[in-house]
């Protein structure tokens, strides 16, 4: 693959309205967690297993039938209710601990400064043999992973700066050939977990390898108390010069880690409420696939997001964050995963 085509078009990310509420810093990095009730499972009975209500699947293909197929996390309007709801009020606790001064009402709030807020990265890579086919991708691979995430969160590649980096600690090879491919939902992705997980709620377990049912990854949103399963699982072809065509540029590393921060997909609830949660990415009706030209299937004003990072576009084609999801990114560190 060449550049990406839309390096010509890229546009500054503006802060689309004056209406944040929250005025934020980063002072609640280091204080204790509160003790929470919240449970797993907000009201999906499709779920086997709880953990996965807050997971989210990306699919390789280009096919709204194949998305529906293989993404059955895709949140409903309920779920949405709840976690924003759950959003809202672990960051008031956040905040009280902090002893900040806030007006609450939104959780899309507006960050003073973008402070660096460093994340610690433990990748996993999970083989079934010693073969690059059988899962055995080089350290290059991932340091160039690595690199992707420190550009699209700082903003180098369009669109806005974040504040997040990411620093990678450890590459931990474990052949089980058990756990290959990494199936969603599975017992074994439990047992992977639970054997492979480390370091607190602020720390991003990276788990690498074949997928089930053609996915390149699946996160999980942030919870108030650590789970065994929070992470990423991202196909390890689909990192930079991977195998994966056209999704081999490691944003689906970018798509995921997003999750994580608790960005929800552009296209969530359509055209109508919410949306996304976030007032500066456009209601989109549906996810776009490939790089399509000119697409709105919205009447309100501004056309799908297809270039933001949670789409479901080719790599090539999405390279920016928006400022309100830098915002509610930094809100969520700060509600979830800043304190240990
Ligand atoms: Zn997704």
């Amino acid at each position: 693959m060449g550049l990406r085509p839309n390096l010509l078009t890229r546009r500054a990310a503006g802060v689309a309205s004056t209406t944040f509420a929250l005025l934020l810093s980063t002072a609640a990095v280091g204080v204790v967690p509160a003790a929470s009730a919240y449970s797993a499972a907000p009201g999906n009975a499709s779920c086997a297993e709880p953990a996965d209500v807050h997971s989210d699947a990306r699919v390789r293909g280009g096919s709204k039938a194949a998305h529906n197929r293989h993404d059955p996390n895709q949140l409903t309007a309920t779920q949405v209710q709840e976690r924003e709801a759950d959003f809202a009020a672990a960051l008031r606790n956040s905040m009280l601990r902090s002893k900040s001064s806030i007006r609450t009402g939104s959780t899309e709030g507006r960050t003073v400064a973008l402070a660096p807020i460093s994340v610690p990265v433990v990748v996993h890579v999970i083989q079934k043999d010693s073969t690059r086919a059988g899962g055995n991708i080089p350290d290059s691979m991932i340091n160039s992973q690595i690199t992707v995430l420190n550009q699209a969160y700082s903003g180098a590649t369009g669109g806005a700066a974040t504040g997040f980096t990411f620093q990678l600690q450890k590459i931990n090879r474990v052949t089980n050939a058990s756990w290959y491919p990494i199936v969603q939902g599975s017992s074994a992705e439990r047992s992977m977990k639970t054997s492979l997980r480390t370091g607190g709620k602020n720390t991003l377990n990276v788990y690498l390898g074949e997928l089930s049912d053609d996915l390149l990854g699946w996160a999980t949103f942030p919870k108030r108390t650590l789970d065994v399963m929070d992470g990423v699982v991202v196909l390890g072809e689909s990192l930079p010069n991977g195998t994966a065509t056209n999704y081999n540029k490691g944003d689906t590393g970018t798509h995921e880690v997003g999750h994580w921060l608790n960005l929800y997909h552009t296209f969530q609830g359509g055209c109508s409420g919410s949306g996304d949660s976030v007032s500066d990415t456009p209601a989109e009706a549906s996810p776009a696939f490939e790089c399509p030209t000119g697409r709105d299937t919205c009447t309100a004003s501004g056309k799908d997001p297809i270039t933001n990072f949670m789409d479901y576009t080719y790599d090539s084609c999405m390279y920016q964050f928006t400022a309100g999801q830098a915002s509610r990114m930094v809100n969520a560190w700060n509600a979830y995963r800043a304190s240990a």
